[in-house]
């Protein structure tokens, strides 16, 4: 592929795009106007900055690497694109909104995919102009360290899609795993009811925060506690892959720890917002219970 462009440049989106540029492709970069793009691209340039830093990468590769991404503002220059991946905020709404826009420029030989993490696939092809060549193309935060892409057909996805999105995934030198269009697809719809548990039982008083994710950590040998890894994606993410398995299953094991969602409604979401669990303020995080 040549040129891909890529649609909501969060968390998610500024890794994707940092990643592909990496891996010596040109990268279209858009996000609710050219101003957050243009932003998002400053946030890729000192995260590369930090991996020369480290010794890495090397000065000129991180110079080669941010020239190949282009902030956008509107969905024209999108007509070059190989590949759109859609990386904005986990509403169906907008996500269809972003798919019949792209798709409006979209070429017939390009594909068009989705980074959600709940969303099913099938449902949301139906706003592109050819649900044979849209598919699920799930990421891990943070994009350029984890090794896995979650690679989801649709129910109409076409075996040339599928084929040429995990090549594109392996090119990147990432791990495939191939998932059917269930909601929460294989790791969030086992990660998504233990994060949500953890919840609940802080808003049961079972534990304090440090306990859960000490807990978990030892316990279980995970790397991060279930409290630590929320505030790492986001509580609002959380909340609505939560909701999302709750209504698309009906199934009442999915509902979401009322904790979770008063964490939310004060803005309490994690790392990106300074507050969620823990607090980021100062030197180390600080669990707030
Ligand atoms: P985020 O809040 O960091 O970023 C979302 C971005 O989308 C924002 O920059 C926002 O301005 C932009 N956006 C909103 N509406 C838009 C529109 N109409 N057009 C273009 N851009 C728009 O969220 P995130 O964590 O980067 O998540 C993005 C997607 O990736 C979601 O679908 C999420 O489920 C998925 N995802 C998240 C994680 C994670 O760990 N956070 C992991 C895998 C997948």
């Amino acid at each position: 592929m040549r040129t891909i462009a890529v649609i909501g440049a969060g968390q998610m989106g500024s890794g994707i795009a940092q990643t592909i540029a990496q891996f010596g492709t040109k990268v279209l970069l858009a996000d609710v106007d050219l101003a957050v793009a243009e932003k998002a691209k400053a946030g890729i340039d000192t995260a590369l900055g930090r991996l020369v830093g480290r010794g890495k990468i090397t000065p000129d590769e991180a110079t080669v690497a941010i020239a190949r991404i282009t902030p956008i503002g509107d969905y024209a220059p999108m007509i070059d694109a190989d590949l759109i991946i859609e990386a904005a905020t986990e509403r169906e709404e907008i996500k269809r909104k972003i798919f019949e826009a792209a798709g409006k420029v979209l070429r017939e030989d390009a594909i068009m995919a989705s980074n959600t993490s709940s969303i099913p696939i099938t449902r949301m092809a139906t706003s592109s102009p050819d649900p044979k060549r849209f598919i699920g193309l799930h990421f891990f935060n943070p994009v350029p360290i984890m090794g896995l892409i979650e690679v989801i057909p649709g129910l109409a996805t076409s075996p040339e899609t599928i084929a040429r999105t995990r090549a594109f995934a392996e090119s990147l030198n990432k791990q495939v795993v191939q998932a059917e269009d269930e909601p929460g697809f294989v790791v969030n719809r086992i990660l998504l009811p233990m994060i949500n548990e953890a919840v609940f039982v802080l808003g049961q008083g079972t534990a304090s925060i440090a306990d859960i994710d000490k807990g978990c950590r030892l316990g279980l040998n995970h790397p991060m506690g279930p409290l630590e890894l929320a505030d790492f994606v986001g509580l609002d993410t959380c909340l609505d892959i939560v909701k999302v398995l709750y209504n698309t299953t009906g199934d009442s094991k999915y509902r979401p720890a009322p904790l979770l969602m008063k964490y939310v409604e004060a803005g309490w979401l994690g790392r990106k917002t300074g507050r969620g669990f823990y607090d980021y303020s100062g030197d180390a995080p600080v669990p707030t219970r």
